[in-house]
């Protein structure tokens, strides 16, 4: 199978499933055409997964689809931006027709989850690695970013933290048990707060999606911020599952262990009163943002919590 007939056969179709409301010309010609209606702003990003680095290598395809995609909505859904389109630049070392039929699988189901649609790509042949840019809107100003967070702000989480960090220790189980099977689902099949992240405009002053780990995630919005934050390890979401797998070690993945994918947001606490139960009822408020720089866990200053860096590997 050739490359155009690759392209045609496994990724033509998802293009088709659906309509964006921005995209007037998807894959095909030599670019695809997204029209921005008059008001709004682009939002967009780029992430790559490398075989071994990023996933495991023999990874389910279905699985790493639904988690390529996943990965990159949820920098959108911190932004607080609507899912529009994709690009894919897919580099395979053959052309592998059932893995790319489980690829296009997990992409099709996340692409429609998501309502991000298939907007063109690349294909190539190399070691397995995959690029995703995805595009979405805000109306003019309204991203929510980084640099946001005020002294007195409150700091808030989406659901439970550190359950796909725990899945790595289970990967290879032939019989999970329930509370493993709930543990590995987080890490197969995240789901990007998108509807969160919209409904936080306005409401939050900054956000960053928990992707390297609690402390380090927030870390990044209080550097940008130039502020510090004080935060109390009792009220961090743990969830019952990942409690019973590992006792006390629990806080310490909800902590340091990363893609949940959930959001880690700062709200002014007049915002916070007033939010929607749409917002408070997804939300756990485990601290406040401090004037003094630095992060504080019960008390206690907690070192710098880099997360994982690419050159440098795991603090
Ligand atoms: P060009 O050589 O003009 O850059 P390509 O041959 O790379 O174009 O791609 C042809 C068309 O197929 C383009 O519209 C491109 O967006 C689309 N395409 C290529 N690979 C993919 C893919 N993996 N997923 C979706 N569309 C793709
Ligand atoms: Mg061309």
């Amino acid at each position: 199978m050739g490359e155009f007939e690759l392209i045609r056969r496994y990724f033509l179709p998802l293009a088709g499933q659906q309509k964006s409301r921005t995209l007037i010309l998807g894959p095909g010609d030599d670019c695809a055409i997204q029209r921005i209606p008059a008001g709004r702003d682009l939002v967009f990003s780029m992430d790559t997964l490398v075989e071994g680095v990023h996933f495991p290598r023999n990874y389910r395809p279905d699985y790493l689809g639904w988690r390529a995609l996943a990965v990159a909505a949820s920098d959108l859904a911190a932004m607080g931006a609507s899912p529009e389109c994709f690009t894919l630049a897919l580099t395979i070392p053959t052309a592998d027709e059932q893995w790319l039929a489980g690829f296009a699988g997990g992409l099709r189901r996340a692409s429609k989850a998501f309502g991000l649609v298939l907007a063109g790509g690349d294909t190539t042949s190399g070691p397995l690695t995959l690029t995703l840019q995805v595009h979405g809107t805000v109306e003019q100003g309204a991203a929510i970013r980084r640099t946001g967070a005020r002294p007195g702000d409150l700091v808030a989480v989406s659901g439970t933290l550190g359950d796909a960090g725990a899945a790595l220790d289970y990967l290879n189980e032939a019989n999970p048990s329930p509370d493993i099977a709930a543990v590995l689902d987080r890490y197969h099949s995240p789901r990007p707060r998108l509807a969160l992240g919209i409904s936080s405009r306005g409401v939050a002053s900054a956000a960053v999606d928990v992707s390297d780990g609690l402390l380090a995630d927030l870390e990044h919005i209080l550097e940008a911020s130039e502020v510090g934050a004080r935060i109390d390890s009792a009220r961090i979401p743990v969830s019952p599952h990942l409690k019973r797998l590992k006792g006390d070690a629990a806080l310490g993945y909800a902590l340091r262990s990363g893609d949940d994918y959930e959001l880690c947001l700062t709200i002014p606490a007049e915002c916070w009163r007033t939010a929607p139960d749409a917002i408070r009822n997804e939300l756990s408020v485990i601290g406040t943002v401090e004037s003094r720089p630095g992060l504080v866990l019960d008390g206690k200053p907690c070192g710098a919590d880099t997360g994982f860096d690419h050159f440098k590997g795991s603090p």
